[in-house]
This record gives structure tokens, C-alpha cells and sequence, in this order.
């Protein structure tokens, strides 16, 4: 199913600011708050969540929770984050919260079972930098022009006179640094640069993170990648010529070398590489005939209107979905669309 998309453009509006900052200076000393990110966490939805909490956490917000939908594993990657005590299962999570806040959520497919604790709370407050974002909460924060939604909370934290000290900045740090792609995409602006000098200045170890985040996984997780990546199939002609290469890897290849679904997430980025085409495509296996598709452009498709099309979003350049059937099939629907989504 496609979901409804409201294309936001710029900056949000100093008033949607205020509402949101109103929402959380306003909350009874009673209030409870509860910080929701995106299903199979990544770096930007952990770190933007951790951050702003321990910030809510030092303006003295006392029943505070996090917790994103699913199986309540955090990738090794993350799981040395400052404010993983903040932290619930999906089963553990307040039921009945005064204030929702959802980080990196640019829909409510995203948020799986805990969807239902948006009607119930008294106010909504959505921070997010998807151009796909649907204005699902009370108070939307969405800066389709932010690199992660980590900047999006660092400016509500400045308007809450929350100061960065170096534990926010390490979860504003590994989520800007994740969404980016280690400084390198075209998200990459001089505000980007701006803040991430902000949040070394705290005192950050930016090696240390970076190695502890990248440059870290278990043996098991390399040979599976070899294995996945030797089925790699090129199509030059798919994208009006522009080309595709796809993969897939199956549960089985998980159980067969010891692994958490989470390390797949990590094959788009060899497989993105691959020079001779614009579209690059990783399907991985979720149940039976069921499949997390991450896309990726070099700038000729438009991947997040491939990605809606297919009851997904994203990102221009980065985007995803869960598609059905086999891989094949998945492959198919994908390359029937990248044709209509050609960037001018
Ligand atoms: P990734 O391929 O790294 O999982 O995701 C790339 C981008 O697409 C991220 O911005 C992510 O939020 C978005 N995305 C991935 N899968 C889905 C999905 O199933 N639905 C939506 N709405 N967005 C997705
Ligand atoms: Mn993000």
C-alpha cells in the first residue's frame, strides 16, 4: 500500500519550533514521554533518539522512556551509545504516554505496533529529514534539507537552553556521521560540517566512534558479505540504460554464518560502488517471502519515488521497502519503476 506523501521543503517553521518546545515545557512534572524511533534501528534513529533524551533527561524529564517496534536488539555498532539506559522493549513501553516524540520516522508503517501510542498521547512531535515525510504527528519537525535528523534535534535541544555536553554529542555525532556516510554524501553542506565541529568540541574521539562504528564486525559478518556479494548480478540496460546491480541474502545465509539480521545492513555500501551503474539494490530476507529492499542512486533515479511507489520511502538517493515473493520478484518490481522515476 502508498502511502500519502506531503513533500516538505526547507526548514521547519519557527512556529513548528515553538510548538514543540511548548510541548515539552509544558509537560506536568508527572509527565510521562515516550521516544519512539524506526523499525531495525540505524545510527541517525538510535542517535538522534539518545540524544535528545539525555538532553530531556538534564532538563529533569522524569519518566522517560525510548524504545523503537520489533525484535529490542541495538546493532553492535551502536550499542556503546550514551543514554542505551534509556532504552524499553517494545513490550515494556509506557501505554498510555502524555507526550510521544518520533525520531527519523518519515511514516507510521515505521513505527509498527507502536503506532497505537500516537492517538493516545496528548500531544505528537515528529523530527525527521525525509523529503517523503507524511505529517502523521501533532508537530511536525521535518527538514527534508537536514543530512540526518540528528540536526533537526540539536536545534530543538538550542531552544530547549539544553547545552551539548559530550555524551549528546557522541549520539548527535554517530548519527550524522551514519546518515552521511562518513561525511561523504551530498547532504554533506558546511551547516553539516558547522555541527559536527560543535560536537567534536565537546571532546568527542572521532577515530575511536568511527572504529567502533564502521570499521568493526565479527568475522562471521565478512564471510557472509563475501558470500553475498559473489551473487551480485549486473543489468546494464535496466534505468533506461543507467544500469542496476542487485543482491540478495536469505536467513539461511544469517544462520549459516552466525549472524544478526543487522549486519546485512551494511552490504549497500560495497555493492553501491560498483561503477558501471547508477542503481544498486540489496533484498533481504525478513520471513518466508518477505524482504527489506535498500536502493541506491549515483543522481539518475529518483529512489525514494521508486521506494513510494512500492509502499516504501526515503531519500532521493537512499531509500527502501518491503517487497514480496522472491528475490527475483522483488528485483522485477523494482526495475519496472526505475524507469519513470529518471531524475531531468
Ligand atoms: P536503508 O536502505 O539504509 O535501510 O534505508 C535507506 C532510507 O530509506 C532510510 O532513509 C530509511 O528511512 C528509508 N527506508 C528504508 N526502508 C523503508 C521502508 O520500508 N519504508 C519507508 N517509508 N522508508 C524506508
Ligand atoms: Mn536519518
Amino acid at each position: 500500500m502508498t502511502e500519502a506523501v506531503t513533500v516538505s521543503e526547507g526548514a521547519p517553521a519557527a512556529a513548528e519550533f515553538s510548538a514543540a518546545v511548548a510541548a515539552i515545557r509544558e509537560l506536568a512534572p508527572t509527565g510521562r514521554v515516550l521516544l519512539i524511533c524506526h523499525v531495525n534501528p540505524d545510527g541517525d534513529a538510535l542517535g538522534s533518539m539518545l540524544g535528545f533524551g539525555l538532553g530531556l533527561r538534564r532538563l529533569g524529564v522524569p519518566r522517560l522512556q525510548a524504545t523503537f517496534p520489533g525484535t529490542f536488539e541495538v546493532p553492535d555498532p551502536f550499542a556503546a551509545l550514551p543514554g542505551l539506559d534509556l532504552l524499553v522493549s517494545e513490550e515494556q513501553a509506557e501505554p498510555e504516554p502524555d507526550l510521544v516524540i518520533v525520531f527519523d520516522v518519515a511514516a507510521v508503517s515505521r513505527l509498527g505496533a507502536l503506532a497505537d501510542r500516537l492517538p493516545r498521547a496528548r500531544a505528537t512531535v515528529a523530527l525527521d529529514h525525509h523529503a517523503s515525510n507524511t505529517g502523521f504527528a501533532g508537530v511536525n519537525l521535518v527538514d527534508a534539507g537536514a543530512a540526518a535528523t540528528s540536526v533537526v534535534a540539536e536545534e530543538l535541544l538550542r531552544r530547549l537552553d539544553v547545552p551539548l555536553d559530550a555524551e549528546i554529542a557522541e549520539c548527535l555525532y554517530v548519527a550524522l556521521a551514519t546518515d552521511t556516510g562518513s561525511f561523504r554524501f551530498d547532504m554533506t553542506t558546511p551547516r553539516v560540517h558547522e555541527m559536527a565541529a560543535r560536537l567534536i568540541a565537546t571532546g568527542l574521539r572521532p577515530g575511536e566512534i568511527s572504529r567502533r562504528v564502521f570499521d568493526s564486525r565479527p568475522f562471521g559478518a565478512m564471510k557472509l558479505s563475501a558470500d553475498v556479494l559473489s551473487r551480485a548480478q549486473l543489468d546494464p540496460t535496466a534505468a533506461d540504460g543507467h544500469g542496476m546491480v542487485w543482491t540478495y541474502a536469505t536467513l539461511e545465509d544469517l544462520e549459516r554464518h552466525g549472524q544478526r539480521p543487522y549486519v546485512l545492513d551494511a552490504l549497500i555500501d560495497p555493492v553501491r560502488c560498483v561503477a558501471e551503474v547508477d542503481v544498486s539494490v540489496v533484498v533481504k530476507q525478513l520471513a518466508e517471502r518477505e524482504w527489506a529492499v535498500s536502493l541506491r542512486s549515483k543522481g539518475a533515479v529518483d529512489v525514494s519515488a521508486v521506494a513510494v511507489a512500492l509502499g516504501g520511502g526515503g531519500h532521493r538517493l537512499a531509500a527502501g521497502f518491503t517487497g514480496y515473493g522472491t528475490p527475483g520478484d522483488v528485483v522485477t518490481a523494482v526495475r519496472d519503476e526505475l524507469g519513470k522515476h529518471l531524475i531531468p
